[in-house]
């Protein structure tokens, strides 16, 4: 099921007020009926066009704020660029905090990420699917292949299946699963498949089991630091208030004690990537040479899925069009 979440009450208003002339109208006024649907608010943006030779960007991740973390950086440096970004939460975010759930936190989310995807230069779309609940079936195998499709990506980005946390190994499972199928042109066949296989790439983990991340490409982030930690504090909901392991202590109400929370929640994001940038320090030297990587202070790696297309290091440069600037 796919709906999107990510109305502002306005536009909330206005399609109850749709709604409900629809509603009202009834089968006498069948003209009228076309026209209030027509007037309904299209359920998410139009996809930029496909022939404008930018690149086509789409970054999965369990909850709305995952794909905002796993694309920090890089979507900012793509989209600066003219290329097309989506980021996709996979679940609605809905038990997603140690105090509030259901409806009016998966709406508080949904406006959350909409704000970052903002800020970024970005498209967003956040799936109705409940949080902690969300499973590798074929319906949602279908979901993400259509979305996929619907973007017309030339690059696929998740999380490995190996993660903590059921939602994120399920979400990484459905690309996986889609990674073929997105060129399959009789499995959902409403969308039409992909002419090429993208490429699909994992962000990077601490996971050892059953085996560790290992980074085939890593791209310098310095440049948009901290516009990206400014599009990141948004979401207040996760970094300030803790999300479904946080306490009502951390964000107090007063303002001395916000302001505390606010730089603590900067430095320990920017130490994350800056932890990428040590981390993988041998995968920036690959792709900036020497002295350059050395001077890299936040980073993002990715590794090269072995379903979808398998790019050589000139198609990497292609997809990550950064390192000559
Ligand atoms: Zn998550």
């Amino acid at each position: 099921m796919r709906t999107k979440l990510t109305l502002s009450p306005l536009l909330l208003a206005l399609a109850v007020l749709s709604a409900f002339t629809v509603g009202s109208l009834s089968s006498r006024h069948l003209p009228s009926i076309a026209a209030a649907a027509a007037a309904a608010p299209a359920p998410q943006a139009p996809a930029p066009p496909a022939t404008d030779g930018k690149l086509r960007i789409i970054i999965f991740g369990a909850h709305p704020d995952d794909p905002e973390y796993r694309g920090a950086g890089v979507a900012m440096k793509w989209a600066s660029l003219g290329h097309h970004v989506k980021l996709v939460s996979a679940t609605n975010g809905d038990i997603g905090h140690w105090g509030q759930a259901g409806g009016p936190l998966a709406i508080r989310r949904a406006n959350e990420v909409k704000e970052v995807a903002r800020r970024l230069g970005v498209t967003n779309e956040v799936l109705d699917i409940h949080d902690g609940e969300i499973m590798p079936t074929l319906e949602n195998r279908r979901t993400v292949t259509r979305l996929i499709r619907e973007w017309n990506a030339d690059l696929v980005i998740t999380n490995r299946p190996n993660d903590y946390h059921p939602d994120h190994r399920y979400t990484s499972i459905l690309v996986q699963d889609s990674a073929f199928m997105v060129t399959v042109p009789f499995f959902a066949p409403d969308v039409k498949p992909l002419a090429k296989n993208p490429v699909f790439l994992y962000t990077s983990d601490r996971f050892q089991r059953p085996n560790p991340f290992r980074a085939d490409i890593a791209v310098a982030i310095d440049d948009v630091m901290e516009r990206t930690l400014d599009a990141l504090l948004v979401m207040e909901s996760q970094v300030h208030e803790g999300g479904a392991n946080g306490d009502a202590s951390l964000f107090p109400a007063t303002e001395p004690g916000r302001q505390q929370r606010r730089d603590q929640v900067r430095k320990s994001l920017a130490a994350r990537y800056a932890g990428y940038a040590n981390n993988y320090r041998a995968a920036l030297a690959e792709f900036y040479g020497q002295p350059r990587a050395g001077q890299v202070r936040y980073a993002q790696a990715f590794e090269i899925c072995e379903y979808g297309r398998q790019p050589n290091k000139d198609e990497l440069k292609r997809l990550f069009p950064f390192f000559d600037r």
